[in-house]
């Protein structure tokens, strides 16, 4: 069984604890190390049980804890090697380095990481497709379009923390410049609450997913009413058989056992 949580989900800050076993990673650590730590008490868990941290990108709200981390844990850290570049000011310990290869699948511990190139406007983003036994967990933030090559990898996943970071109308209200505006609606900024619907609604439709966890929300353009009700507006109704959830921007979800 997979123990599944989303420690903190959203703009300011993200980092998901998965277990399997006595394998304990995190996803990202965007968070201060404070957080993590108390998040992960939450769940009995403690930052030294933790075998390795994957890096989505660069990006602070994935990356802000990891300098604290590194110095009151000895950590492995996973990131490609063009996001080490990007990382080199955090100023983190050469011997927990690790270096990934984009769309190239490893062992950590004994789940199954495969990473999946994104497009984002950071150096080499990745999502993750983490599997354990024979289920499939996907993380996929930070997206600026589905392409096809995506969508493949979301199939198929038994639950799917998918990015709804936006609602366009409140973003083009938003105090935000106009540049930065410009930048999460790009094709390499955010996926919109619309555009997470329509993917949630043809891989339902397609292959009949039914676990997904809304994820990566806005604090300024968006809300978790909204992106839940957008979700429910493409299905017109949420089967029965459909689990649907916002993940909390600064709660500790609940946790899921798959
Ligand atoms: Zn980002
Ligand atoms: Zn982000």
């Amino acid at each position: 069984m997979i123990r599944f949580c989303n420690l903190y989900s959203g703009s300011s800050g993200n980092s998901t604890y998965i277990e399997y076993n006595d394998t304990r990673i995190l996803i990202d650590a965007g968070v201060s190390c404070q957080k993590i730590v108390k998040g992960l008490s939450d769940l009995n868990v403690s930052l030294d049980m933790i075998d390795g941290i994957l890096i989505t990108h660069e990006h602070s709200d994935h990356v802000k804890g990891l300098t604290t981390i590194s110095k009151k844990f000895n950590i492995p850290i996973y990131a490609t090697n063009k996001t080490w570049n990007q990382m080199a000011l955090l100023k983190l310990p050469e011997y927990n380095h690790i270096v990934f290869n984009a769309n190239e699948s490893f062992d950590l511990g004994e789940l199954k990481v495969h990473p999946f190139s994104i497009p984002h406007d950071a150096v080499d983003p990745c999502a993750f497709n983490i599997t354990a036994g024979n289920k499939k967990l996907t993380v996929a933030t930070d997206i600026g379009h589905v392409t096809k090559g995506i969508y493949d990898k979301l199939v198929g996943s038994d639950v799917l923390l998918l990015e709804s970071n936006y609602d366009p109308n409140t973003l083009s209200y938003s105090s935000y410049p106009y540049f930065l505006k410009r930048r999460i609606s790009s094709d390499v900024g955010h996926l919109s609450n619309e555009m997470a619907s329509k993917v949630i609604k043809k891989l339902y439709d397609d292959t009949g997913i039914n676990h997904i966890i809304l994820g990566h929300l806005s604090k300024e353009n968006n809300f978790p009413e909204l992106a839940y009700q957008t979700v429910v507006n493409a299905f017109g109704e949420i089967p029965k058989d459909f689990h649907l959830s916002v993940a909390g921007r600064d709660t500790v979800d609940t946790v899921l056992v798959i």
